[in-house]
């Protein structure tokens, strides 16, 4: 296998080699940016953390290079900020007990153009190797554009894998935006209660972030609380952190599913579920 940018590096936390570690893979998530992992797939991570016989494997597109810096980060050149960002990413994957971490190297640039098919090539290439059961990804509706597009590679790339080693579940999953806005019944619900304190180590390995002025990790612990209590008004809390995610399998299962129809139809169900309420009360 042979990844298209040649800083691209697959860390492999426990030493194993890069084959057993990524066939491993039960649990994977592709995401656009070093800290997405941990804010949106946590599930997978959790899932794998104390199970032998799972293993989280994540892969990140992007360097990162592009992401807000103050204080003493605001300083450091491209290269540098870009090194840290993956060495925090190294860390989260060590105290996570992730399989793997696959850092694919790519601007968001080259992310974001249509024409570049070699992010999608990549994926796949990794798909095919991981056949993972069930794969996190971003929503479609995230307000980040570089979010969107890691989300249409893997949907693109999902889609071209042999049926015997398709996924059984993707996931696209909230950061940029929450999914609460989903009516209830179309959400797809992790309970990640059980272990918050390794949410939170994972999370507040991320300095070049948390210290630069956006407090994703307080933010991430913060909004699965508020998912759990504001999910029902008439009912108490049952646990105390949830994750919500927009089921993408249908788009893996249905290669002539069209992306844009499989989104509005959850928005048109929003749209008419406040338009019902608003007539009859
Ligand atoms: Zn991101």
């Amino acid at each position: 296998m042979i990844l298209s940018n040649k800083n691209a590096e697959i860390f492999v936390p426990d030493k194993k080699s890069i084959f057993e570690a990524i066939t491993r893979t039960t649990h994977l998530a592709i995401a656009a940016h070093p800290d997405d992992l941990e804010i949106m797939a946590y599930d997978g991570i959790l899932k794998c953390y104390k199970d032998k016989k799972k293993w989280f494997c994540g892969i990140v597109v992007t360097n990162g290079s592009g992401s807000p810096k103050s204080g003493k980060y605001k300083k450091y050149s491209y290269k540098k900020f870009c090194n840290i960002r993956k060495k925090e990413q190294k860390n989260a994957a060590i105290l996570g007990k992730y399989g793997s971490v696959i850092f694919l190297d790519y601007a968001s640039y080259d992310v974001k153009d249509t024409k570049n098919k070699n992010p999608t090539k990549d994926i796949q290439e990794l798909l095919e190797l991981a056949k993972a059961d069930i794969i996190y990804t971003h929503n479609l509706a995230d307000k980040h554009d570089t979010h969107v597009a890691v989300a249409l590679r893997t949907i693109r790339a999902t889609r071209k894998l042999p049926i015997n080693i398709k996924p059984k579940n993707v996931y696209g999953c909230e950061i940029w935006g929450g999914l609460d806005w989903l009516c209830d019944d179309n959400k797809v619900i992790f309970d990640v209660s059980k272990n918050e304190v390794l949410a939170m180590k994972i999370l507040s390995v991320f300095k070049s972030q948390t210290e630069s002025g956006k407090k994703y990790d307080s933010a991430t612990i913060g909004r699965r609380k508020a998912n759990s209590t504001f999910l029902s008004f008439n009912k108490t809390d049952k646990v105390d952190s949830l994750i919500y995610a927009m089921d993408l399998t249908p788009l893996i299962k249905n290669k002539q599913l069209n992306i844009k129809e499989y989104i509005l139809k959850y928005i048109n169900k929003f749209k008419d579920n406040i338009m019902e309420k608003i007539e009859s009360v």
